[in-house]
């Protein structure tokens, strides 16, 4: 069973959401670059790298999956407002 966040950025009214664990068909990691706030959630691979700066990227935990910035304007969400959700 798949779980996620969904998120609505309190700046810009950007609607997101980062799905992870193991589904039926999918899995899903979030992986997150420390050095220009960039994330992703996707498929697991070993080694992930930063396509915006080149670094190492590494797996988010549940606590930094709940903090993901906006994709849009980099507004961190606070952990109380993200919204757990379920796939597959
Ligand atoms: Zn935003
Ligand atoms: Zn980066």
């Amino acid at each position: 069973m798949g779980w996620g966040y969904q998120f609505k950025c309190e700046k810009c009214g950007t609607e997101y959401h980062a799905y992870m664990g193991q589904g039926y068909i999918a899995a899903y990691c979030v992986y997150c670059c420390r050095n220009c706030n960039y994330w992703v959630s996707e498929e697991p691979t070993k080694v992930k790298m930063c396509p915006k700066c080149r670094k190492r990227m590494h797996r988010a935990n549940d606590e930094e999956a709940r903090m993901l910035p906006c994709p849009k304007c980099g507004n961190a969400a606070k952990p109380e407002d993200a919204g757990y959700l379920r796939w597959d």
